[in-house]
This record gives structure tokens, sequence and C-alpha cells, in this order.
């Protein structure tokens, strides 16, 4: 793995509840490391502790016991607080609650006219924010007037324009259309590939990890399993026990499988489940009948 761009050692944390009241930590125990250039996908169930993940690992959260190390800064240090918010972005679930201008590119220039940069490099920083995410074209529009899913394309330009290592996304497709939710993970996918940005990203669709390198998969506060798409879906059982679905490839495979017949190897992809079961019809040895 290259170089550790964040790192979770032993984080726990704790909400304040209403007049002293202890709450139970939203995070308890946790340790991860996440590598430079890896797509890491987050799941798990309503109140896992996800969010808090997400605001623990730029510094908007801070631990109640443990460290979180960004690029090797502790987000406790305040002296470092810049640096880290500018090395991982954050992108929240409601576009219009993150949009801040009234013409797109006043809106994808407005962070790095935070970060104090100079103009022409700000020009050059929104347009090729707003062509990775495919809002070029667009960058004369009113934001209010686009569709969700090209707001929050634009939401995600205004991160990349402050060029951070590392961006976290939470459910930022929660609120879109499946259009829109095409739009906005390919532009994410482009991230990974082709500015190879680290992405972490928080999703409750099973297919969207599935694009992912890495998910790890968040239970009541811990860290419950972490490992490939495959490895992770290879017991559905587990998957469903705390309240998750599988993606429907993966169902389809088990329902197959549940007749009788045999699939092999990893049908994750539509493309390898159509492989499979073209072999099946053509009677081909790697799919086999089990009695
Ligand atoms: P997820 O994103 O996986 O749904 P969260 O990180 O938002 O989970 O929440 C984890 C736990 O912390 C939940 O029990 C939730 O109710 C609680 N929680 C979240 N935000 C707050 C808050 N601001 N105050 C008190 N409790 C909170
Ligand atoms: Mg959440």
């Amino acid at each position: 793995m290259a170089d550790t761009i964040i790192e979770f050692q032993n984080v726990t944390f704790r909400y304040e509840g209403d007049e002293g009241i202890v709450l139970s930590p939203a995070v308890k125990d946790f340790s991860l490391k996440i590598g430079g250039g890896e797509f890491v996908a987050v799941l798990g169930h309503n109140g896992s502790g996800k969010s808090t993940l997400a605001k623990l690992a730029n510094g908007l959260l801070l631990p109640e016991s443990g460290d979180v190390l960004v690029d090797g800064m502790n987000t406790k240090n305040e002296d470092d607080d810049i640096k880290i918010k500018q090395t991982v972005g954050v992108v929240f679930q409601n576009p219009d609650n993150q949009i801040v201008a009234t013409i797109v590119e006043e809106d994808v220039a407005f962070g790095p006219e935070n970060l104090g940069i100079e103009q022409s490099e700000i020009r050059r920083r929104v347009d090729g924010a707003l062509k990775i995410v495919g809002m070029y074209n667009y960058r004369r529009h009113e934001p209010h007037k686009l569709s969700g899913g090209q707001k929050q394309r634009v939401a995600i330009a205004g991160i990349i324009a402050m060029e951070p290592r590392c961006i976290i996304l939470d459910e930022p497709t929660a609120m879109l259309d499946p259009v829109g939710r095409k739009d906005v993970m390919n532009a994410i996918k482009r991230l990974n590939r082709e500015m190879g940005i680290t992405v972490v990203y928080i999703t409750h669709y099973m297919e969207e990890a599935c694009e992912a390198q890495r998910i790890i998969v968040m239970d009541d506060a811990k860290l419950l399993m972490d490992g490939t798409p495959e490895e992770i879906f290879s017991d559905p059982e587990k998957i469903r026990e705390i309240g998750l679905d599988v993606p429907q490839t993966c169902r389809l495979a088990e329902m197959l499988k549940n007749s009788g017949i045999k699939i092999t190897g990893n049908v994750l992809g539509i493309d390898e489940l159509v492989e499979n079961i073209d072999s099946l019809l053509r009677g081909q040895q790697n799919v086999t009948s089990c009695n």
C-alpha cells in the first residue's frame, strides 16, 4: 500500500447528550489505515457511525480517546487544522446545503479563494475541476436551477478545486435520481483513476460500493468487516444479519445456486455474471449442475 493518508488509532467518540446524559459511543475503539490512491467504500446501517467517521477524518470532530492522523498530522493539533482540511475534503448528502454562490464557477472558486490562491491559478483549478466532473459547460449557469446530480457534481468540483489528496463523500447520491447517481459515481471514479485522489465513499447502495477496491463495513460504532467487494459479499448472510442488502448480481447468483446451478468465480460484476450464465447455457465446464 502507498503511504498512509488517514489513520484511525483506537478511536472512540461520543456525542454529548442533553443534561449530562452519557450516550454510548458513536465510534468505538476504531482502527483503520487508508493508503494514498485507494478507493474505499464504507457501508453500514443507519446510525452505525459512518458520518461520525467522516467528520473525525478531517478534524470536524475530535476523538475522546485514540488519535486520527491525516498525512501524519494529528487532528487534535490545532496548528495543523487548515492543512488537514485542505488534505481531506468532505462532500455531504444534501447538495443544497453546500452551494454558496449564484454562478457555478464562482461557487467552485469559493474554496480556493478562501485559501488565498492567486486569480490565474484559481481559474485553472476551477476549469479543471468542472471538466473532471463534467460540468464545464454549465460554468455560467445558476446552481439552484441545476438538477440534484448536477448540483452535487458542482459541490464535488468545489472540493477538488482545493486540490485535496483525499475526498470523503458521505452518501452524496442519497437524494438523487438514478441518472444523477450514475453521473456522480462516474465523476468520483475519474477523480480516483485520473487524478489519483484517495476516495472514501460512504453509501447505502451496494452496487456503488462494489465499484471500490475495498469495502469497510460498520456495525454499531465498530468496524465489522474490511475486504475486497468479493470478500465482503462472499458471505451474504452475514451482510443481511446486520440489516444490509447484497448487490442484485450477488442475489441472482445466490438464487441460481439455490436452484442447483453451480456458479463459479466472482459474480459481483454484471459482465462476470453474464459470462457465467452464458457458459451455463452453452453447457461449458466452468458451470456445472450440482445435485
Ligand atoms: P450513520 O452515518 O452511520 O447513520 P452517525 O455517525 O450519523 O451514523 O451516527 C452514529 C450514532 O451517533 C447514532 O446513534 C446517532 O444517533 C448518533 N448521533 C449522530 N449525530 C449525533 C448528534 N449530533 N448528537 C447526538 N447523537 C448523534
Ligand atoms: Mg450518515
